[in-house]
């Protein structure tokens, strides 16, 4: 199934899509009120409510508030890892570093926004404004220590999120997270899709700015799996339901062009994933 977070009228609703054009409300504070209940509301939720047109409502991000940061990775795609490296942003981490265990940072769940919402380019802090279109999981089972074997169990849904990153502040601070952490920097949705439905480690990913087509790979050419992410992320951290984990984004970002192509104000950048549908933001 796929579950949606709409604003009805000024009011945020949790909904599930039925044939891609039509939401229909469930009885859930929220999307992390739900994935938690889920087992609990299962039988009841398509049972529920006249549904409305998809188009006619506004979509938020299907986590408009999450409970703490979304995890990301770095580098977990062999051919974006090489262009980043070749960039000469890459701060700390440089070749010949261990790659054996993955590069993990996160950005502050207050960036995140929804399909069709603006993104703000924040000129005066940043003039290297890029994307980075990725495939995102979603915990449902929380779980500590959780052991490769058993970390599929503990996935609910997948969506799409763009890692927007200020390069020059990726740069300069050698680090990733002043970055990755500006106002409207995550972009997330367009709805989340229950692992049930998707083929994770076969998707393919694309990315479009301004309708060029720029990243085009598939899940299948992670470094690191999601159930070796899982395990690293859950050692000694409580993972918990509606925790979000980007898994890295393939070659094709805006740094990676030569020259370099940043974002600029009235660009607009496109992530599909196959089956998990198309998040559409502009730059403002
Ligand atoms: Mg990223």
């Amino acid at each position: 199934m796929k579950f949606a977070t709409f604003d009805d009228d000024g009011r945020e609703q949790v909904g599930w899509i039925e044939d891609d054009h039509t939401v229909h409300p469930i009885a859930a504070a929220d999307m992390v009120d739900l994935i938690t209940r889920y087992d609990e509301l299962g039988p009841s939720l398509q049972a529920r409510g006249v549904g409305v047109a998809l188009d006619g409502v506004r979509l938020v991000a299907p986590i408009p508030r999450p409970r703490r940061n979304i995890f990301c990775v770095g580098k977990n795609y062999r051919d974006h890892a090489q262009e980043f490296s070749r960039s000469g942003y890459d701060g700390p981490a440089k070749d010949g570093d261990n790659n054996d265990y993955p590069a993990v940072f996160t950005k502050p769940a207050s960036c995140v926004v929804g399909t069709g919402a603006a993104v703000q380019t924040h000129p005066s802090v940043t003039s290297e404004v890029d994307y980075e279109g990725e495939l995102a999981v979603v915990i449902g089972r929380p779980g500590i220590d959780i052991a490769r074997s058993d970390a599929m169990a503990h996935v609910w849904g997948y969506t799409i999120v763009n890692d927007v990153t200020a390069r020059d502040r990726q740069k300069r601070h050698r680090q990733w997270f002043l970055g990755k952490a500006l106002d409207t920097f995550c972009p997330m949705g367009p709805w989340i899709t229950t692992a049930d439905e998707v083929v994770a480690v076969d998707l393919l990913l694309q990315t479009w700015v301004n309708g060029e087509l720029r990243q085009n790979a598939n899940t299948r050419d992670l470094i690191f799996d999601i159930p070796s992410l899982i395990e690293t992320l859950s050692a000694g951290m409580m993972l918990r339901p509606g925790d979000v984990i980007a898994t890295g984004t393939p070659a094709g970002v805006g740094l990676g062009l030569d020259p370099p192509q940043f974002l600029r104000p009235g660009d607009e950048v496109v992530v599909t994933i196959a089956g998990l549908g198309t998040l559409r933001n502009t730059f403002v």
